[in-house]
C-alpha cells in the first residue's frame, strides 16, 4: 500500500514517522519544505504539491492546523482533490467542525474516492509512540482498508460511523480537557496564593478520584509557571473550544464552562501565547 501524509507538524511528522518506520512506502508534503527533511532521511519521498502527494497514494492522510489549512490543501489546482483518483482513499486527521469534514467527502465523492475523517486524542508523545487514541467516521470500506497504518500510529481506533461524528466527538473530548486543565491552572494558584507548597497539591489530586496522566504531566509545568514548550498549541486549543461552542450553538446546547473557559484562551491568545503549550493558559489565571 502506497501511503501520502500531507502537514508535518508537531503531529503529523511524528505519525509518519511511524509509518516510514513500519515499512509502508509513504510519500510526504508539507507547506514549510524543511519539515520533510527528516522524513525523507528516514526513507519517506518528498513531492511537489498535496496534488502530487494524492496523485502518488493509494491512502493519502493529512493532519492540518485548523479547517482553513485542510481547505488550502485539499482545495485548487495543487489540491489532494486534484490529485484523487477513482477509488484512492483520503483520509484526514485534522481536529475541524463536521462542516469541514462533511465538505471533505462530498468533494471525494465527487472525484469517485473515499473518504474518512479521523482526529486523534493524545498529543506530541503518544504520536511519537504510535499510542493515539483514533477516532474515525465515514466511508466504513476506507477504514478497513486504512487500519494497518491507522494502527502504527493509534493503540485504541474507533469507528463511529457516518461522517462528522468524529468531529463532533474530539470536539466533546477537547472541551473536558480544557475545562480540567484550567480548573487545575486555578486550585494550583489558589494553593500558591495561599503559601502552600503546589507540589503537594499535585500529590494529592494524584491520589484521589481526579487522579489523570494530563495533570501528572501539566501540573508541575504550571506549578513552575515559567515556560510552556509546545506539545499541543494553545491556538490549536482555542480553536477547539471555538468549534465546540459552534457545535453547541447549533444543537441549542448550553456550555456554561466551556463558554468562559474559551474566554481566558482566548485572553491568552492575546497576550502572545498561541504558539506555547495549551498549559500556559495558566500565565492569564497567575501572571
Ligand atoms: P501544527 O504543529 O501547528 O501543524 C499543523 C500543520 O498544518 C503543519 O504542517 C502546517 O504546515 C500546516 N498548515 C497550517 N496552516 C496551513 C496553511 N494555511 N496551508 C498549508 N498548511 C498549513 O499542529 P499539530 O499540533 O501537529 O496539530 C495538527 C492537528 O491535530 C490540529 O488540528 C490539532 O488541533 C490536532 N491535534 C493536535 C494535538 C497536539 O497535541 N499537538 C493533539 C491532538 C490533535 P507547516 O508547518 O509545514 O508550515
Amino acid at each position: 500500500m502506497d501511503i501520502g501524509f500531507v502537514g508535518l507538524g508537531i503531529m503529523g511528522s511524528a505519525m509518519a514517522a511511524n509509518l516510514v518506520k513500519a515499512g509502508f512506502k509513504v510519500t510526504v508534503w508539507s507547506r514549510s519544505s524543511d519539515k520533510c527533511r527528516p522524513l525523507v532521511a528516514a526513507g519517506a519521498c518528498a513531492a511537489a504539491s498535496p496534488c502530487a502527494v494524492a496523485a502518488a497514494s493509494d491512502i493519502l492522510f493529512a493532519m492540518m492546523a485548523t479547517p482553513a489549512a485542510v481547505e488550502a490543501v485539499r482545495d485548487g489546482a495543487d489540491g489532494i482533490i486534484a490529485g484523487l483518483l477513482p477509488g484512492r482513499g483520503y483520509v484526514d486527521m485534522s481536529t475541524v467542525g463536521a462542516e469541514t469534514s462533511l465538505e471533505s467527502a462530498r468533494l471525494a465523492h465527487e472525484a469517485g474516492a473515499l473518504f474518512l475523517e479521523a482526529p486523534v486524542a493524545g498529543s506530541r508523545k503518544p504520536a511519537e509512540d504510535g499510542t493515539l487514541t483514533v477516532m474515525a467516521a465515514g466511508d466504513r470500506e476506507l477504514f478497513d482498508l486504512s487500519l494497518p497504518a491507522l494502527e502504527k500510529m493509534g493503540s485504541k481506533i474507533l469507528y463511529l460511523g457516518e461522517t462528522g461524528n468524529a468531529a463532533r466527538m474530539k470536539l466533546a473530548n477537547n472541551l473536558v480537557m480544557g475545562g480540567m486543565l484550567t480548573a487545575l491552572c486555578e486550585g494550583l494558584a489558589l494553593a500558591s496564593g495561599s503559601g502552600l507548597d503546589t507540589a503537594q497539591l499535585l500529590e494529592v489530586l494524584d491520589s484521589g478520584a481526579v487522579s489523570n496522566p494530563m495533570f501528572r504531566l501539566k501540573g508541575p509545568q504550571i506549578a513552575a509557571n515559567r515556560e510552556f514548550p509546545a506539545a499541543f498549541p494553545l491556538k490549536h486549543m482555542q480553536k477547539d473550544l471555538r468549534l465546540a461552542l459552534r457545535l453547541a450553538e447549533e444543537l441549542g446546547q448550553p456550555l456554561f464552562v466551556t463558554a468562559t473557559v474559551n474566554e481566558l484562551y482566548k485572553a491568552a491568545l492575546a497576550e502572545g501565547l498561541g504558539d506555547a503549550d495549551f498549559a500556559a493558559v495558566s500565565r492569564v489565571i497567575r501572571p
